[in-house]
């Protein structure tokens, strides 16, 4: 899939939406479609509206095994993860320890440093040299004052997995809770929240080929009396997060998680092997590296550093959306702080990009790309001379 001139390999950033979910959310806002208010009972406007909801939160429950009445509609995994944490520790007076990783979107990061502001203690968890957070090391942080532990199921720069199931089991033998982050997971990896021990776990659509300013967070029945609301007003979603549904952009997230349950196994095999294809083509210009290539991980998702002081990544910008670690943290100007946690020098930072391959993506996409790669590296090879001293 290209956008103008540019190939699109930024999957993780964002996915464009699937026809299917524009086509039914388009139902769901003229005059002549279902606009009326979910919340409006005495008529018929309302509950059309009200049943269009339902059925996608079954669809986003289907999803990840969850039942329909744990889902709580949120603007996106930003606000889910906020809710998550910021609402364990308002309810929660005992247990005032989190652990969490260096591995995790800012999203989770800045509301810990927010919490810890406010009283909490954080453990952040550093991933072992393969990139991933070990059982070993989660079990090693939680003390008895441990209330919730806040891992990613999948991370949206290095594409590794977390064992989730074998840690929801210390987590739980220790009287602790387990948030998941699944934004990059969800739709790519199968989830089972019953069978997996999760407690908390936040989705967003657009990460999954629904509409953008749509998530959810899955809020095991048993924990809900344990979250403190943060959106308050009307008490919509069980009291849990207020504010009129946006009907339109909750069945289109629906309509994707549906789409993604359908079509998650052909999706994955046919992304698998235009992800082997692409590290073929750029391994064999023998400078390209695979970051954390040893850690179980998902295909869609790949970190590559070229090796070359001449590199940078806006060579490839001419023909390829991709996304420069250094521009995520620009406003810092810091390098990503997935790639330091998992070794890599700042330097070796400024030469990694991302690139992550998604539904759209087709094979002439991957061998532009490694096509692409081969000029900018032709590039570094020619400027590769000797520097002279200045003096
Ligand atoms: C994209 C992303 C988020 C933020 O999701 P929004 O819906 O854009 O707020 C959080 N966590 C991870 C891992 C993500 O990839």
């Amino acid at each position: 899939m290209s956008t103008d001139t540019q190939r699109y390999f930024d999957y993780a950033a964002t996915t464009p939406a699937d026809p299917r979910v524009m086509e039914a959310m388009f139902g769901c806002l003229g005059a002549g479609g279902v606009f009326g208010n979910p919340a409006s009972s005495s008529h018929t406007a309302g509950l059309k509206a009200k049943h269009l909801v339902e059925t996608a939160r079954a669809q986003v429950a289907d999803l990840i095994g969850a039942a329909p009445s744990e889902i709580v509609w949120t603007s996106g995994a930003t606000e889910s993860n906020n809710l998550a944490l910021k609402g364990f520790f308002e309810a929660e007076q005992g247990r005032r320890h989190l652990v969490t990783s260096s591995l995790e979107h800012k999203a989770i990061l800045d509301t810990a440093s927010h919490l810890e502001r406010r009283g909490a203690s954080v453990t952040c968890l550093v991933p072992d040299a393969s990139g991933e957070i070990t059982v070993a090391a989660v079990e090693a942080a939680i003390g008895r004052d441990t209330g919730l532990v806040s891992l990613m199921m999948v991370n949206n720069e290095i594409g590794t997995l977390t064992d989730v199931a074998a840690i929801s089991r210390v987590v739980h033998a220790a009287g602790a809770l387990l948030h998941v982050d699944a934004a990059q997971a969800a739709g790519k990896v199968e989830i089972d929240v019953k069978a997996m021990g999760i407690d908390l776990l936040s989705m967003s659509a657009h990460k999954l080929y629904g509409p953008k300013g749509i998530g959810a967070l899955y809020v095991s029945r048993d924990v809900a009396p344990r979250i403190a609301c943060q959106m308050h007003g009307g008490g919509h979603e069980q009291g849990l997060r207020s504010g009129t549904l946006p009907t339109h952009q909750i069945v289109g997230m629906g309509t994707a998680c549906e789409v993604a349950r359908m079509e998650m196994a052909a999706d994955n095999a046919r992304i698998a092997a235009l992800s082997a294809r692409l590290l073929a083509g750029v391994g064999a210009l023998e400078i390209v590296t695979q970051n954390a290539c040893d850690a179980p991980r998902i295909p869609h998702t790949l970190s590559l550093t070229v090796d070359s002081p001449n590199f940078f990544p806006f060579m490839l910008a001419d023909e390829l959306a991709v996304s420069s670690t250094s521009a995520c943290n620009s406003a810092a100007g810091k390098p990503s702080h997935v790639l330091t946690g998992i070794g890599l020098s700042a330097e070796a930072a400024e030469r990694t990009v991302r690139l992550s391959l998604g539904r759209f993506t087709t094979e002439a996409d991957v061998d532009a790309a490694v096509a692409c790669f081969g000029k900018a590296i032709a590039q570094c090879r020619a400027f590769d001379v000797p520097r002279q001293k200045v003096a």
